[in-house]
C-alpha cells in the first residue's frame, strides 16, 4: 500500500503517499513527494520518452464514432 489516510476532526481527510509508485521509495515523514516525483523520467510511469510521440497517438480508442443523424 502506498497511501495513508487519516480522518480528523470535522470529518477532514488527509491523504498521505507513503511509498513512490514508480520505484517503490519510502519516503520519510515530511520528505516533499512532488521534488521526488519529479527527478523521474516518463519512462518510469510506462509512457514515451519526453518529446517523443506515437503516430497514432490521436486514434479513436474505442473504435470509429457514429454521430446521430447522420
Ligand atoms: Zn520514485
Amino acid at each position: 500500500m502506498s497511501l495513508r489516510a487519516r480522518t480528523y476532526s470535522r470529518s477532514r481527510r488527509f491523504v498521505t503517499l507513503t511509498h513512490c509508485p514508480l520505484c517503490g521509495y519510502e519516503f520519510d515523514r515530511d520528505e516533499s513527494r512532488p521534488d521526488h516525483l519529479a527527478d523521474h523520467s516518463p519512462e518510469d510511469a510506462g509512457l514515451n520518452p519526453l518529446g517523443e510521440i506515437d503516430d497514432d497517438h490521436d486514434a479513436p480508442l474505442f473504435g470509429e464514432v457514429t454521430v446521430r443523424g447522420e
